[in-house]
């Protein structure tokens, strides 16, 4: 930094060093949050007036139009959160500057939680954050497909399968460079399910490539460039969507790595995010973008109680 402080939306610190200088207390964090949230200024939440004034705590803002009250962290993840601005930069510096994601359990550690279950909470909090990067849709040329994730998991009543269908969309740039990836859980698998799902990550005019199952082949008629290989249900899919299907291996390697129990339905859906979010910006050179991408997700996302977080888990 060449002096003055370090602006939210603008800078993004670099090593751990500086991630600790830049933010030694919550003010610094909270005037971080407010350069993320309001990069051109308070904007207010309720009307989306641009005008405001600071009130009594330095925090809180008044919105001239409609007189409402509120702070840099009403309506995020940080929202009515009990632990302080800095214990949340901490967490997210831990999370994204670990290459490869961190366990619940080693964020109690770090940060000296009480509970496992606090951790987990954040933990999924921020990968809730991680949701929100990737709405631009895929062009180009893209691979489309299906693919089971998921293990055998034994107990009392002997093996059982608790596979999950995963959809999975990927950029291919070169023969030898794949783009961004999208995924979502498929509920109904091998059906136009399938055929949905490209068409709200892919952008129209786009070329996508399946293994040409017939359901697939309505993709022609959405306005797409449906590639696949005559004769379908090929065996070999790994030389067929050779892209779809290395992301497929290196998400169930990652999801190994990461789970250490069985992940159910629903919150593979979080696991997913996080594995895209990681993928798709896997050429950072700076951990302390991943770090400053997810902060700034952060503050764009709804607060999400525990309560609703661990309800059917
Ligand atoms: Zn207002």
């Amino acid at each position: 930094m060449g002096g003055g402080n370090p602006r939210g939306g603008v800078d993004y610190p670099r090593t751990f060093q500086e991630f600790r200088d830049w933010f030694p207390d919550d003010d610094a964090c909270l005037d971080y949050l407010e350069g993320l949230r309001w990069p051109e200024g308070f904007v207010c939440p309720g009307c989306d007036a641009r005008l405001g004034w600071r009130i009594s705590q330095r925090r809180m803002w008044m919105c001239s139009a409609c007189g409402r009250k509120t702070s840099v962290t009403a309506g995020t993840i940080f929202h009515r959160s009990h632990t302080s601005i800095s214990t949340w930069f901490a967490a997210a510096w831990f999370v994204t500057s670990t290459k490869n994601g961190v366990s619940a359990l080693a964020l109690q550690q770090q940060l000296g939680f009480g509970s496992y279950e606090t951790a987990w909470a954040w933990l999924h909090k921020l990968r809730r954050a991680m949701v929100r990067p990737d709405r631009d849709l895929l062009s180009g040329l893209v691979e489309l497909d299906e693919t089971f994730v998921g293990g055998v998991s034994v107990g009392k009543q002997g093996a059982s399968t608790d596979k999950v269908p995963v959809q999975i969309a990927v950029e291919r740039i070169t023969a030898h460079q794949l783009g961004r990836v999208r995924f979502a859980i498929a509920t109904r698998p091998g059906t136009a399910q399938l055929v949905e799902f490209g068409c709200s990550t892919i952008a129209p005019g786009s070329t996508i490539r399946t293994d040409g199952s017939r359901t697939l082949r309505r993709l022609a008629d959405r306005g797409y460039t449906h590639e696949y290989r005559t004769g379908y249900n090929s065996p070999d899919k790994s030389q067929e969507l050779p892209g779809v299907h290395l992301v497929a291996s290196l998400l169930k390697r990652w999801l190994a790595g990461t789970l250490h129990y069985r992940a159910s339905d629903k919150h593979l859906a979080y696991y997913l995010d996080e594995y895209a979010f990681r993928f798709n910006r896997r050429h950072s050179t700076a951990r302390g973008m991943l770090f400053f991408r997810l902060l700034q997700q952060a503050v764009a996302t709804d607060p999400h109680p525990l309560a609703e977080l661990t309800a059917d888990s």
